[in-house]
């Protein structure tokens, strides 16, 4: 029998935490006690109460506290404690009614709209149409329509909260969806819904619960407000609401009755409202979001593309980084320098410097390709060996806005390393996501194909891309402890990625986790299995993240910069680790980094990226040693690791500006404004074409005169500048 994942695992850590929490504290406590109690008490009360809660005493009326009555009596005599006790139950039992009913409502459909902007344009619109309405004019019409049937009155109260509960728990549930560990599920193959209830839900039960709790305090003071009113239970029933009205009517003849029906209904609510203060604890935070993730379609396309750049760029560096003064210009003295104008641009990438005749991408974006040109990539890229990837033309863009990637083609041999280099903003990251299908909303594959077994993955069906995710292409992402579900311990993860991925049973599923763990390459593994994420380092995560996208043995992996957030040791060994799998496994990899070293260190070829396009591709041999296009030369000029000392001169080499953002590219040659060689006639277009020097393709029209002249880039700027 298959049991639901989302039976395997459940957020006993919340759980833990909440309680642990309202325990310690002397005032949820005391808060709690006093609603159980008074529930308790108020259930019981036929078996301790002295008096029924309708027994009159007509010689005993508007009487003070006494020993025969300790809370008084009121205009009829009646014993003020036993009309409060057994008001008390059903009066919490049926306040409880509007929160269950207003967070059954709401959960199931937040998480819904949280998972694809179409849904939430949708449930905004919804909530929008709920929080206009006039709520106790509703309420009002309703009573006069069902009559003082408090259930359901509650109940439609707890529709009406809908609204209002939507916008609390939408932005959480949006902030959760953006997270690595809920991308990291996608990947794996899991479906949005199964990913929403297993990794969102229990990531935004403490908001739920607080919610919860704030609602049930507000449904029994709405509840008395009715009575109050008229228009709860009637009488001689006793509620809190109508013996607080009674009270204030003699108000004047005993102001004492007042006192007792106040206190319990405004002492009822406050122990409500300290729970939920208690259980909010600052702790209903979701995981530091990552930023600059996803944008909504409404979001300006500029701001969706400077995102998807930035998701190319290391964690804490920002697409928008001040320029810093002096910037260096174009050293190349066969520049007119009056072709160079190297006054500042206001547009997000003020630092580009422009060759005169250089136009901007800018009105006229990339078109999308013919009809017949697409189903010529197609045809290509679905025709490629078993478990060979094969990229064809793929051009993804901001709807509605620029293009971010260009005409990529990659061919990653089964069994092969392919290796995807390029600063940061250059596209590496976007593209990765494309091949399995997880462009952020607002972003599309405009034309081009991806070919993994015979199959179009840039216009397959979620049902079809959800076979491939975590089965046969799996990924990796650059911070693990951000792709690991920090509400679940290692083994829960694992052992469900598992199961679901190779349908085996659960005690199977946990041996297998075991031998992963072990094939990683972690001693310890038992601790490691119980242990949460935020319990285990870094390198050790990263490990367990690998564990995790090899519980569905794919045949490709994805690594997206797997060493950046690990330090120079830990590298190393994750290094030692995928080239372990490599051989073991027969797997192929795609590796996005911009360390030249990984790439030298573990792939078999490389393909270089620069504002959207590939620039150079080829073997690795190739690429690095005999680089032809400029940018791959200034890379290699660049890295640290292959310094030479050049006239006695150790220079590392800086490329003047940055990358510029997609919507300001050049119509010539993109990297025009800051290469060293730039000419009048690299105004033009560039394409793709073979390589001088071994197999592979170079998007320089220069290529043949600046071969070999790697080392210029650790000359200085012979013009302006301070390289
Ligand atoms: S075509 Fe080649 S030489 Fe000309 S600007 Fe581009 S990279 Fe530099």
């Amino acid at each position: 029998m298959t049991v639901s994942t989302t039976s395997i695992v459940r957020p006993r850590r919340v759980e833990r935490r909440l309680g642990g929490r309202v325990f310690r504290s002397p005032t949820a406590v005391i808060s709690l006690l006093w609603l159980v109690g008074l529930l308790v008490a108020s259930l019981t009360s036929p078996i301790w109460l002295r008096y029924g809660p309708l027994e009159q005493d007509l010689t005993a009326v508007l009487q003070g506290p006494s020993l025969a009555h300790f809370l008084g009596t009121d205009e009829l005599g009646r014993d003020l404690l036993s009309r409060l006790v057994t008001a008390a139950a059903p009066t919490i039992l049926i306040a409880l009614i509007v929160p269950i009913v207003a967070v059954a409502v709401t959960v199931p459909l937040t998480l819904w709209a949280s998972r694809s902007l179409r849904s939430e344009g949708v449930m905004n619109r919804i909530s929008e149409i709920v929080l206009s309405l006039p709520g106790t004019i509703i309420i009002l019409a309703f009573i006069a329509a069902v009559g003082t049937n408090m259930p359901l009155v509650m109940a439609a109260f707890g529709l009406l909260l809908f609204g209002a509960l939507y916008r609390v728990f939408f932005g959480q549930a949006k902030s959760l969806q953006k997270q690595l560990f809920v991308e990291a599920a996608a990947v794996d193959g899991v479906r949005p819904s199964t990913a929403s209830i297993r990794h969102v839900l229990p990531n935004m039960s403490t908001t739920v619960i607080v919610q919860f709790v704030l609602l049930f305090g507000i449904g029994i003071g709405f509840q008395a407000a009715l009575a109050f009113i008229g228009l709860g239970p009637q009488p001689p029933a006793p509620t809190w609401g109508g013996m607080i009205q009674a009270a204030s009517r003699f108000i004047f003849q005993d102001p004492w009755m007042m006192v007792p029906t106040g206190a319990i209904l405004a002492l009822t609510i406050i122990a409500a409202n300290s729970l939920a203060d208690v259980l909010a604890g600052g702790t209903a935070m979701p995981p530091p979001l990552v930023a600059l993730r996803r944008k909504k379609s409404k979001t300006p396309v500029t701001e969706i593309a400077a995102a998807a750049v930035a998701d190319d760029l290391p964690a804490g560096v920002s697409v928008d980084n001040e320029v810093e003064e002096g910037f260096p210009m174009i050293g190349d003295a066969s520049i007119p320098s009056s072709n160079i104008d190297a006054t500042r641009n206001a547009s997000p990438a003020p630092d580009v410097i422009s060759i005169a005749g250089l136009g901007s991408d800018d009105e006229a974006d990339v078109p999308p390709s013919s009809p017949a040109e697409n189903e010529a990539a197609v045809a290509a890229a679905t025709h490629g060996a078993k478990s060979e990837l094969i990229v064809k033309d793929l051009v993804i863009g901001v709807d509605g806005g620029p293009a971010l990637v260009t005409g990529v083609s990659l061919r990653v041999r089964p069994g092969s390393v392919m290796g995807l280099v390029g600063e940061s903003g250059c596209g590496k990251s976007v593209t990765s996501y494309a091949l399995l299908g997880l462009l952020s909303p607002g972003l599309s594959v405009r034309s081009g194909a991806i070919g993994w077994n015979g199959a179009d993955l840039a216009h397959a069906s979620e049902k079809e891309l959800q076979r491939v995710r975590g089965h046969e292409i799996a990924f990796i992402s650059q911070e693990p402890t951000r792709a690991l579900d920090p509400m679940f311990t290692v083994v829960s993860q694992l052992s469900a990625a598992i199961k679901r991925l190779r349908g085996v049973s659960r005690s199977e599923a946990k041996r297998i986790a075991a031998q992963l763990l072990t094939d990683v390459g972690i001693v310890d593994t038992p601790r490691v299995l119980k242990s949460y994420p935020h319990q285990i380092s870094g390198g050790m995560a990263q490990r367990v993240a690998i564990a995790l996208a090899l519980a569905g043995k794919p045949r490709l992996l994805i690594a997206d910069e797997p060493t950046t957030a690990l330090d120079v040791t830990i590298q190393a060994e994750i290094l030692d680790l995928l080239r372990g799998l490599i051989a073991e496994r027969g797997m192929s990899i795609i590796l996005v980094t911009h360390d030249l070293g990984v790439v030298a260190d573990l792939c078999d070829d490389v393909s270089v990226m620069y504002a959207g396009e590939i620039v150079e591709t080829g073997s690795v041999r190739d690429v690095l040693m005999r680089p032809e296009h400029p940018y791959t030369m200034a890379l290699l000029a660049a890295d640290p690791h292959a310094i030479t000392d050049l006239d006695g001169t150790t220079r590392l080499a800086s490329i003047p500006g940055q990358v510029p953002l997609p919507g300001s590219w050049t119509s010539g040659c993109r990297f025009a404004p800051r290469c060293r060689f730039a000419k009048n006639e690299c105004l033009v277009t560039v394409p793709l074409e073979p390589r001088s020097v071994g197999v592979g393709a170079v998007r320089c029209v220069r290529k043949d005169e600046v071969r070999g002249r790697q080392e210029e880039w650790r000359l200085p700027a012979t013009t302006g500048g301070r390289r």
